[in-house]
């Protein structure tokens, strides 16, 4: 079997692994956090980042650290993960959704500011799976409507939109360090900003707002989403990786593509757009309408072949967790509601070989003959 997802845990991992278990120092106290923040938030240009236990409690803290809540709106892809839209309903606040661009995947811009109302309060911008998204129309947005921007760069740490880092945009990002992501520590995730106050608020917040004086009295009320020091550990000796593993996901991506192009039922992942080169967090593919099968049937058919393959998101308008609570009732949106039925990734991680990148592709040649 090819797994959708294998990471590679072949530099200084084990080493700094070694060192947290001989120094004794495994919880979040202990010297790699600050460090692997430290790390990362230089690679993105950032002035702060904050660790925590992973990518969806990031998002949760950013909306909170923004006083994002009741009564307000927050503009978000349909077309993504739940934690965009979970940590929106979280904290009271309203998911104003929008359809997906049909060539890149990513939100659709042009339909951000006929989403804009008095209410709006911020923009949740999306990477996915590969291109970033185009960020300076949102940015002349936020100005002119004095909106927050969040930016989920998840999927993109190491991918850069005009040569600037994805990560450095808006007030507040956020990324994961879960095994498919380009830099991984198990379990875990971060917030970036050039902030001060925030940075502290995020701080705390992460801490279950324990104060420095009076320790076990408490003015607010936070989470405890610390990261330990193994897991940073680990997340030190991946960033010290990231331009290899960047350059090998591109290099996975460019072939597959040239393997795969033959295939005439099927869109493969743009190469490029003016603002920036395709890295392939994962390569996906979606069918094209001519062919009678859906997604769920051709990775059906892989997995028999022994290839792992990932359905793509499921639009959050459609989800029964929100659908049920009467959100998003009548709404639609057309292209990722095609997407997502007609869409499916196949393996994508750093440690997939070259003969398993044929043998892919042999595979997916024999299902969509
Ligand atoms: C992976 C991912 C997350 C969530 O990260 P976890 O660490 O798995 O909680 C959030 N947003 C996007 C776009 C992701 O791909």
């Amino acid at each position: 079997m090819i797994p959708v997802n294998e990471p590679l845990l072949n530099g200084n991992e084990k080493k700094y692994l070694t060192e947290c278990i001989d120094t004794g120092w495994i919880s979040s106290e202990g010297p790699f956090v600050s460090r692997f923040e430290q790390g990362i938030a230089a690679r993105v240009s950032r002035r702060h980042g904050i660790a925590v236990s992973n990518g969806s409690v990031a998002l949760e803290m950013a909306v909170a650290a923004l006083g994002i809540g009741k009564g307000d709106e927050v503009i978000i892809p349909t077309f993504t993960i739940i934690s965009c839209a979970a940590a929106v309903v979280r904290a009271g606040a309203v998911p104003a959704l929008i359809d997906s661009d049909p060539i890149t995947w990513n939100m659709d811009i042009k339909q951000i500011e006929a989403r804009i109302t008095s209410k709006t309060k911020a923009i949740m911008v999306v990477h996915i799976y590969g291109l970033p998204v185009d960020m300076d129309p949102i940015l002349e947005l936020a100005e002119k409507y004095h909106l927050l921007i969040i930016e989920d760069a998840a999927e993109m740490l190491g991918q850069t939109y005009k040569g600037r880092p994805c990560g450095s945009f808006g007030n507040i990002s956020t990324v994961s360090f879960y095994p498919n992501k380009h830099v991984t520590t198990g379990e875990g995730g971060m917030v970036l900003t050039n902030d001060d106050v925030l940075a502290e608020k995020c701080r705390s917040l992460r801490n279950l707002c324990f104060q420095e004086k009076k320790r076990f009295i408490h003015e607010e009320l936070g989470w405890n989403f610390r990261m330990t020091n193994l897991q940073a550990a680990l997340g030190i000796a991946q960033l010290e990786q990231l331009d290899a593993f960047v350059a090998k996901k591109h290099k996975m991506g460019q072939k597959y593509t040239e393997m795969l192009s033959d295939i005439k039922s099927i869109d493969l992942p743009v190469q490029r757009t003016d603002y920036a080169e395709n890295i392939y967090w994962v390569y996906g593919i979606v069918l094209k309408d001519e062919i009678p099968l859906d997604a769920e049937e051709v990775m059906k058919q892989l997995g028999k072949k022994g290839i792992g393959t990932r359905p793509f998101f499921w639009p959050m308008h459609e989800q029964p967790a929100f659908r049920k609570t009467a959100l998003f009732e009548k709404e639609s949106y057309p292209v990722a509601e095609r997407i997502s039925r007609r869409g499916f990734y196949i393996p994508s991680g750093l440690a997939l070989t070259e003969n398993q990148i044929n043998e892919v592709s042999r595979a997916l040649h024999e299902v969509l003959a």
